[in-house]
């Protein structure tokens, strides 16, 4: 059966000040080091053989990597597990590390789907963020992704961030749509201990907006991507229709997915027993054990039946489509109808509108 295979690039420019991804400020020989060593777990899988039904390069920043780099790890890929006919090929691109020449050296060599790290089109909250771009680059990074034949392109932008008021966040919106993305991944800022942002917020520097502009701001999204058709497919992700994620719905679904690189997770299912792992995190640690020979996961846990149910409902209630009536616990149902969070129509249970607000909750009540 075909699967779904992510590969972690960990290198960035600089590290932003709410990161907490696996993500090094890293250059020189580590990092054409970590490449090979990618290159190398790859092509050691026991799953070789195996098919790719979407490939994901995620980081970090891979478009940090030159594209030479980044095509001798596709090339793996493809070598190890054959993409099926119509597999989508993402990479995430941050605005300040591409230019024409490495989107079409990209879309060459297999890439088809961009999905670019925009977050803000205002210099003042990319400057907040440590963003390493400016905003004018995010529209030159989308003409020059269209310009090398990408047709399916992706924004990720973020809201609620430090002293963002409601009129900048329209602006922002309106910036982002007039771009024409075929994808919309909307974040809301959350801190995160260990990241610089969580110390300023200690010490009282972030002005975040209070919990009600952060909902308008979200309700506003919603409506504007409606209006210009891109459809909420999920709680933080829109798109023109055939233009979903594919690869994040593998995940939304519940299905089994093949990490790569430092700190990758994977899901895999062999001989009827599902296991998660974590690759080593850091790329010295992570190289030393490819090059040795020695493991690379540092962490790995047997998934229960039960366990994966649980998780096919908490991720499965993210999305428009909702989840199958019969994997959740029927019980308090009627109160979560009662309360206007869910529907259900005999065969699936969804989120409302208002119960997208409250999908944790949801969920912990149906498992
Ligand atoms: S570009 Fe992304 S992965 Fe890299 S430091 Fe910034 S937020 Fe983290």
């Amino acid at each position: 059966m075909p699967l779904a295979i992510y590969v972690h690039t960990p290198f960035c420019p600089s590290k932003c000040g709410y990161c907490d991804f696996n993500s090094y400020a890293m250059t020189g020989e580590i990092v054409e080091r970590t490449v090979a060593a990618i290159v190398r777990e790859i092509k050691q899988s026991p799953l070789r053989g195996t098919s790719a039904k979407t490939i994901f390069f995620g980081g970090g920043t891979p478009t940090y990597l030159s594209s030479s780099q980044l095509i001798r790890i596709l090339d793996a890929v493809m070598e190890v597990h054959p993409p099926i006919d119509g597999c989508e090929i993402t990479s995430e691109a941050n605005p300040g590390t591409v230019d024409s020449e490495k989107f079409s050296a990209m879309f060459a060599a297999g890439f088809n789907r961009i999905s670019l790290g925009a977050q803000s089109f205002l210099d003042e909250d990319l400057i907040r963020l440590d963003r390493i771009h400016k905003a004018s680059e995010i529209e030159r990074a989308v003409g020059a992704a269209r310009e090398a034949g990408f047709t399916s392109l992706n924004l990720d932008l973020m809201f609620a961030l430090p002293s963002q008021s409601r009129v900048a966040w329209t602006k922002n919106l309106s910036k982002a749509l007039s771009l024409q993305p075929e994808h919309l991944s909307l974040y809301c800022l959350t801190i995160e201990p260990n990241t610089a942002f969580y110390k300023k917020n200690l010490r009282g520097e972030l002005d975040l907006p209070e919990d009600e502009i952060q909902r308008e701001m979200y309700d506003e999204c919603v409506a504007r991507t409606a209006e210009i058709g891109l459809f909420q497919y999920e709680i933080s992700n829109f798109s023109r229709p055939g233009y979903e994620c594919r690869h994040n719905l593998c995940y939304w679904y519940g299905e089994d997915y093949v990490g790569y690189g430092p700190g990758a997770v994977g899901c895999v299912t062999i001989g009827g027993v599902s296991t998660r792992y974590t690759n080593l995190k850091h790329p010295d640690g992570y190289c030393r054990a490819v090059e040795a020979g020695t493991a690379i996961p540092f962490e790995s846990e047997v998934l229960s039946p039960g366990i994966r149910n649980t998780e096919r409902i908490m991720l499965g209630l993210r999305l428009n489509e909702g989840i199958p009536l019969g994997i959740a616990d029927g019980q308090k149902i009627p109160m979560l109808v009662e309360r206007g969070w869910v529907s259900a129509d005999g065969e699936r249970l969804k989120l409302t509108s208002e119960g997208r607000h409250f999908c944790s909750e949801v969920a912990l009540e149906l498992i």
